[in-house]
């Protein structure tokens, strides 16, 4: 007998022998938990890479809505090829091109996860946050980027150094973005949840 490994394993294993960043095991849990918690049916993700999380979210009901943005060309192909074998293609639009250029996708979404360019997450932010809907919640990755933002010192690479400035001028900048209250998880590499203040 053959034992065939899950599409889902295969696409974790090409990431970790390409260094795909892909979302730590405990970010992806809880954020896979919050989209149930918070009954998301609509999910537009920034940052796809090789959509293993594209395709996590995707398969949690049948009826989600997938929206994710990819700007790498090779992230791009690897995606498609994943997005198709899943079976889930149907519930999912791909767009090529950086997510600060783009035109946004039209409608409104559940949930919104930040997890592209780190140094860009203000723009994110201020780009997509009005396609939120009103229950909805948004979720961004690396805010502690590899213990980095709380230990700076732990780096002497000067675009790590300011790479990380900018993640922490954000991560405390956001308990503050008027209309939003966020809670900040310590897993995975440090996830924030936003909703719309009450
Ligand atoms: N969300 C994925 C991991 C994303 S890794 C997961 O959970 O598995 C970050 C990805 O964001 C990379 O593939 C990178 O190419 C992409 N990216 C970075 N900046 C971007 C931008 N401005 N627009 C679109 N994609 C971007
Ligand atoms: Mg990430």
């Amino acid at each position: 007998m053959v034992l065939t490994m899950n599409q889902i394993e295969e696409i974790e294993n090409f990431a970790h022998e390409n260094n795909v960043p892909i979302m730590m095991d405990g970010g992806v849990e809880l954020l896979l938990e919050k989209i149930k918690e918070y009954d998301c049916k609509s999910f537009l993700e920034i940052g796809t890479a090789i959509a293993r999380t594209t395709i996590l979210v995707a398969r949690i009901r049948p009826d989600m809505k997938v929206v994710t943005i990819e700007r790498n060309q090779n992230m791009i192909s690897e995606a498609k090829k994943n997005i198709e074998e899943s079976g889930c293609a149907p519930q999912i639009t791909l767009i090529e091109g950086d997510a600060l250029e783009v035109e946004n996708p039209s409608g409104e979404f559940d949930c919104i996860f930040i997890d592209a360019a780190k140094s860009q997450y203000g723009k994110f932010f201020a780009k997509y946050s009005p396609l939120l809907s009103k229950h909805g919640i948004i979720v961004i990755d690396n805010l502690n980027f590899h213990g980095f933002v709380d230990h700076p010192e732990n780096t002497t690479n000067r675009n790590t150094r300011q790479l990380v400035g900018k993640i922490k001028r954000f991560r405390d900048a956001l308990p503050n973005y008027e209309g939003f209250e966020t809670e900040f998880y310590n897993v995975g590499d440090g996830v924030a949840v936003t909703r719309r203040a009450k």
